[in-house]
């Protein structure tokens, strides 16, 4: 059997962390086992769907490369196919129309709740005859659900979770207008995709009997469910945008890796041993629902920070040139040239260690990419006193002279001339500094050298050492 999963959301808002956990469950799984991962868009709702929630579904699935296989497929396009199998169970008696108006239905829920029943529709259509029905009303399509026993469902995450069929009632497959409800799309749609496993929000167990009930009646082979936990604040409440409930855009706007995102919103919920950090391909590697713990997942930032970090390290260094170059260009104000691109790469292995996050890296870089005369910030400016600007006028001429420009042979050059004069390495190398980065720390001074080049750091040597 072909794996086949699928991830289904409603376009009506960002696509959420959470939401992102379900789609790389889903992902996880089907590319564990070789299989196929479906994108089905729950757009039937009309006025809550937009085409802007559709490219953020769309953007952000990419962004964070979980690729799904073939077609997006759009519920609204299918809407024919839904009404087909409501007739289809009218005409086999399985489903029943129903003409209960509203205040009827209103009156029904209110008895319920008076009785304390979890039976909302008390199924009062169910076995009436159709020549009894109202003229000009429209009705709704119900499902005849068994009345007794019980509907059990193997919940690859929750476990056996056993549903006494009286607790349920008849529910609407189709409304008055025609349209089919979410119960009856997803079913059709889910078996048409081939389906295998369903995956998603543990806010859809309860549908999980309803739905099988209808799979059985139709008679389509039920899918297997895994119901996963939601993601909740650190504080245990819901997650909300104080907790970092945006969009997934949002994290990508602030530098965060997506495969730091894929490692933690994996790690969130399931486990394999003690392993906190991992790529992608160990995660499908090693990636099962029956790992997937029951209890609500928290959502901790301090520790995304710190995956990120992780990766960050690992990451190739044209990659974090790449993730750098828009946001520095933008600091810059103009676009980054080829040089400022080479020296970057050059820079990298310097830079990355001292970076938590890409905006601290943009931060460590922007001496890299700054055009002369560079801006001196305060501190840096303390530093080039008179006596520090004539050190440094000696110090280029000395540089001038050397032919190997590398770490090694500045290192060679500079610790020869401070050995010569006198001098303390600091007192040379923190206005050599201050004049290469305009500011106070940057990685180890030979190496700012050597990233900047020969001409380039003369020439800043040049400007500060003026006046
Ligand atoms: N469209 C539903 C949602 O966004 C998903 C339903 C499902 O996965 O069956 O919550």
């Amino acid at each position: 059997m072909t794996v086949v999963t699928r991830f289904a959301p409603s376009p009506t808002g960002l696509l959420h962390l959470g939401t992102a956990r379900v789609a790389l469950f889903n992902w996880l799984y089907a590319r564990h086992h070789g299989g196929k991962f479906l994108l089905r868009l729950e757009d039937t709702d009309r006025k809550r769907s937009t085409e802007e929630a559709v490219s953020a579904i769309i953007d952000g699935l990419a962004w964070l490369g979980l690729d799904w296989d073939g077609e997006i497929v759009r519920q609204s396009e299918r809407m024919e196919r839904h009404a087909e199998i409501a007739r289809r169970l009218l005409k086999e008696g399985k489903a029943y129309r129903c003409y209960c108006t509203p205040e009827e239905l209103a009156e029904m829920r209110e008895a319920a709740r008076e009785r304390g029943s979890p039976v909302l529709y008390d199924g009062r259509w169910r076995d009436r005859d159709p020549s009894e029905a109202p003229v000009g009303v429209s009705s709704t399509i119900r499902i005849k659900s068994p009345l007794a026993g019980e509907t059990v469902i193997k919940d690859r995450v929750q476990g056996t979770v056993t549903v006494a069929n009286r607790q349920l009632d008849d529910m609407v497959l189709s409304r008055s207008d025609g349209t089919a409800t979410y119960m009856l799309s997803a079913v059709v749609d889910d078996h048409d995709m081939r389906v295998t496993h369903v995956i998603r929000g543990d806010d859809h167990l309860n549908n999980a009997a309803r739905q099988a009930i209808l799979f059985q009646a139709l008679g389509w082979t039920v899918p297997e469910f895994a119901h996963v936990p939601l993601i909740h604040g650190a504080d245990g409440t819901k997650l909300s945008k104080r907790h970092g409930a945006v969009g997934v855009e949002t994290y990508r706007d602030e530098g965060y890796l997506p495969e730091a995102i894929r490692n933690y919103l994996a790690r969130l919920g399931w486990s394999r041993g003690d392993e906190e950090l991992f790529t992608t391909e160990q995660a499908v590697e090693w990636f099962d629902l029956d790992r997937v713990g029951r209890g609500a997942a928290r959502f901790d930032l301090d520790k995304l920070r710190s995956v990120n970090a992780h990766h960050i390290q690992q990451a190739r260094d044209s990659r974090l040139v790449e993730a750098i170059r828009g946001p520095l260009a933008e600091r810059r104000g103009r676009a980054l040239k080829d040089r400022d691109l080479e020296r970057l790469t050059a820079a990298m292995p310097e830079l990355k260690p001292r970076a938590k996050s890409i905006p601290e890296l943009v931060e460590g870089a922007l001496f890299v990419v700054r055009d002369r005369p560079i801006e001196i910030d305060e501190k840096a400016a303390e530093l080039l006193d008179a006596d520090a600007k004539s050190l440094l006028r000696d110090l280029a001429g000395v540089l001038e002279t050397l032919g190997d420009w590398n770490p090694s042979a500045i290192e060679t050059a500079i610790r020869g001339y401070v050995a010569e004069n006198g001098i303390r390495l600091g007192a040379v190398a923190q206005p050599l500094r201050a004049s290469l980065t305009g500011r106070t720390t940057s990685p180890g001074i030979f190496d700012v050298l050597a990233i900047l080049g020969k001409g380039e750091s003369l020439g800043r040597i040049g400007d500060a050492g003026e006046g």
